[in-house]
């Protein structure tokens, strides 16, 4: 197998791409939507039921995995791929974003930050140099630069100041790094929803030199307006052979706009997070299992699709063992609703490789315009 990091783009229609990004580990579809397993799982899947939604690739999150169990100990288990029984892609985070959220109590300087873990309050530091270390330890497949990205909004020099530190701390990512061939870090652009600052981080990125770049910094309170107001303009400030990631995003409106801006990866934890509480996606947008109307209806969440969820059950079990708190619930639901971003994802590669984004966006929107089936 191919023993290097590569991204070769196959088609464009307007500004969406498709393409491929081929590691030691496999293949990436693009666009890609990658599973959040945060934990070293994607919780209540098995991971062969996650690459038999689609998924190429999983999000493995460093601020958890480094907490607990750490990564020294998944390093001295073979690292996370074996440990978690994933072999193909996995793409972490740097750990940064996750103590700006889930932590209370921490110190931001310029080395890094200092904070207590939500777990048990004992005291951690993360750096470039840290993040990269404990990245290297688990077997990351794609790397992401340790930045900080202030929570939307923020006044303009708070995110300048913000963005500048993270440009510093890009350069010491990559420094820390290394040359690791089969491995690639990504460059996170920051800069809020100012466009001269998006566009000063871009070149500090690109001075730098990446295998990817990320845009960072969005899905953070924003707004969709604003997020796709910056994604007209963002995107087109990074190279354009290499990979795009937005982080964070989304709901499947979100992503498909986004793709259409010229974004190729995307990872969230709605899809699953969701399927446990019993918010469904569907073509006909979304539903609430829990809610009374489902629960003497004897057909699927949707009849065009082929996942066990909707294959084999009716949305009045659905109902009745998420309202019994089975745990059959959340396998079936985190199922059904990775499946059904996965089929988007499948739609936009094929449609954009035809030159028919356009038709099959406008479908996407009168599909879920049309609202979920008249209750029986
Ligand atoms: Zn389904």
């Amino acid at each position: 197998m191919d023993k290097t990091f590569s991204f070769s783009l196959n088609a464009t229609d307007g500004k969406a791409r498709t393409g491929v990004i081929s590691t030691p580990r496999g293949e990436i579809r693009t666009p890609a939507f990658m599973p959040v397993g945060t934990a070293a799982t994607v919780k209540a899947m098995l991971p062969e039921n996650v690459r038999a939604t689609g998924a190429d690739i999983l999000l493995g999150n460093t601020y958890h995995l480094m907490l607990r169990p750490t990564a020294e100990r998944i390093d001295r288990l073979g690292g996370l791929h074996d440990f978690m029984n994933w072999e193909r892609p996995i793409l972490t985070d740097s750990g940064g974003f996750q103590v700006m959220s889930l932590t209370a109590l921490r110190k931001i300087t310029e080395q890094g930050v200092r904070f207590k873990s939500h777990i048990d309050g004992s005291v951690h530091e993360l750096s470039p140099e840290r993040s990269m270390e404990i990245q290297r330890l688990l077997g990351s497949d794609i790397v992401m630069c340790f930045d900080e990205c202030p929570a939307l909004p923020a006044d303009r020099d708070r995110i300048a100041e913000s963005m500048r530190m993270s440009m510093r701390w890009a350069q010491r990512s990559r420094d820390a790094f290394g040359d690791r061939p089969g491995h690639a870090l990504f460059g996170i652009q920051q800069g809020g929803l100012e466009e001269d600052l998006r566009g000063e981080s871009a070149e500090a990125l690109r001075g730098i030199g990446f295998d990817g770049y990320a845009i960072g910094g969005l899905a953070v309170g924003e707004g969709q307006k604003a997020m796709f107001e910056t994604l007209d303009y963002a995107p087109d400030m990074l190279p354009t052979d290499k990979p795009r990631y937005l982080m964070g995003v989304g709901k499947p409106d979100d992503i498909v706009g986004a793709v259409k801006r010229g974004v190729d990866m995307m990872d969230c934890v709605l899809p699953s997070r969701s399927g446990r509480t019993g918010q469904v996606f569907t073509r006909r947008g979304v539903l609430n299992i829990k809610n009374a109307r489902h629960q003497d209806d004897p057909r699927p969440i949707d009849e065009h699709c082929n996942c066990p969820a909707c294959a084999n059950y009716s949305r009045a079990y659905l109902h009745h063992v998420f309202r019994a708190q089975e745990i059959i619930s959340s396998m079936l639901l985190t199922w059904h609703n990775l499946h059904y971003y996965q089929e988007i994802m499948q739609g936009m590669r094929d449609a954009i490789a035809a030159g028919r984004f356009a038709a099959w966006e406008a479908d996407f929107h009168a599909e879920r315009a049309a609202g979920d089936i008249e209750p029986v």
